[in-house]
């Protein structure tokens, strides 16, 4: 079997359902393979955070993308409903960033500044004033980051919608089929092989998430994604307890409309290994119980591990291959996919489209991993 499509997209976690989506949608032809079902790796993981404050250090490039990925979401969940008639479960609950030490407190008081500073909404609130935002929470005597702005959804239901909306627009979603090479002539991606047959485009796009060096053209040119394992756990109260993101440095709580409170997450690097460990879950419960002592009662209803696409530097790694033509990647998004899906896709089908992004990519280039490998080809 061979097809021709305008594009292959390889991976079906939320980068790749929202490129073929935003390509579809720009009257690209896409194919999009996934080896098993859709958003069955680390885009169903996720806590759905939307939240690119909570951990900026600086005021640079990854963060200006991480805001404008955030900035369009509420439409583009509009949007997507308009095209599916599936809502996506989405707060703009905000967050409330709470310091462990007076050390910390410090930290977070330098970050205060400098976010103000740089126009983000932010607050440095009393303890008087997180008690009255979130009254079960420990008490304290410190002050704590509210960022308003800050939201969160339902990351494995916004990856089916995509995968809909992508479908309904003419996409061809094939689930089950997994790429096994890319077909090369030359210095060029002519499209790839999967376990059913062969695709040919003008241009592929991986997006297969922590996999996706193993699918590079060669081991020479390929580019550095690390699964970096990331475990959580449920809860559910009796009664709600926090009504937006509690975020600390030992752990994090997320609540859900459903009445669950979603706790994360570890930052591990055990390979592919996606077990949930007894440490690493007593861990989370601890913090979980740390930062609202009244969790202690609630039924643990659920533990889960996935692996987020990690890279060397931790930046996303978008844009054209340096070595092979007709090749992108969209990819290496490790703590921040979802919030980046939107933004990723839309600069994706620029790229392919118009051959430019509206979006500076040089810092996010695969480029990057390649000073020295490119000197060698060349000096060849
Ligand atoms: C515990 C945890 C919490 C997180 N919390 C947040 C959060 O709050 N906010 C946030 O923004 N991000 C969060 N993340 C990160 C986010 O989940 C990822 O960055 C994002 O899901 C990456 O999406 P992806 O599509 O690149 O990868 P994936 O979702 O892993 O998808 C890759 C897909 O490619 C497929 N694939 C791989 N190889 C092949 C092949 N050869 N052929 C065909 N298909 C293939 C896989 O089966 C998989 O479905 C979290 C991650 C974890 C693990």
């Amino acid at each position: 079997m061979s097809k021709r499509f305008d594009a292959v997209v390889v991976g079906g976690g939320v980068i790749g359902c929202a490129v073929a989506y935003e390509l579809q949608k720009a009257g690209v032809k896409v194919v999009l393979l996934e080896r098993g079902t859709i958003g069955q790796e680390s885009s169903s993981a996720a806590a759905g955070m939307l939240a690119p404050n909570a951990e900026a250090d600086q005021d640079d490039e990854f963060l200006r993308l991480c805001l404008k990925g955030r900035a369009l979401f509420p439409r583009y969940l509009e949007e997507l409903e308009e095209r599916t008639s599936q809502r996506v479960e989405w707060h703009q609950s905000g967050l409330l960033r709470v310091p462990g030490s007076e050390e910390e407190a410090s930290v977070l008081a330098r970050r205060y500044q400098w976010q103000k500073e740089a126009g983000i909404r932010i607050q440095w609130i009393s303890p008087e004033e997180i008690r009255e935002l979130e009254p079960h929470l420990k008490p304290t005597t410190r002050h704590a980051l509210y960022l308003p702005d800050e939201a969160n959804l339902d990351n494995a239901q916004l990856t089916r919608v995509l995968a809909l909306a992508a479908r309904s627009r003419g996409a061809e979603i094939r689930e089950h089929e997994e790429v096994r090479a890319p077909i090369l002539d030359q210095r060029r991606v002519l499209g790839v092989t999967s376990t059913v047959g062969a695709y040919y485009s003008g241009t592929t796009i991986y997006a297969a998430g922590a996999w996706t060096t193993r699918i590079c053209p060669t081991e020479e040119t390929s580019i550095p994604v690390i699964p970096v394992r990331g475990q959580m756990l449920a809860l559910r109260a009796e009664h709600p307890l926090i009504s937006r993101i509690i975020y600390s440095r030992d752990g994090y709580l997320v609540p859900r409309s459903n009445g669950e409170i979603l706790v994360g997450a570890t930052v591990e690097w055990a390979g592919f290994d996606k077990r949930n460990t007894a440490g690493a879950l007593e861990r989370l419960l601890q913090a979980a119980l740390n930062l609202a002592p009244e969790l202690e009662s609630a039924t643990f209803t659920r533990a889960w591990a996935g692996l987020r696409p990690g890279t060397p530097d931790t930046l996303p790694i978008l844009g054209p291959d340096p070595f092979w033509q007709g090749l992108i990647h969209a990819t290496g998004h490790y703590r921040n996919g979802i919030l980046l899906s939107g933004i990723t896709a839309k600069l994706t089908a620029e790229l392919v489209v118009q051959g430019r992004t509206s979006f500076p990519l040089e810092a996010f280039s695969p480029d990057r991993f390649h000073v020295s490998a490119k000197t060698q080809s060349t000096t060849r």
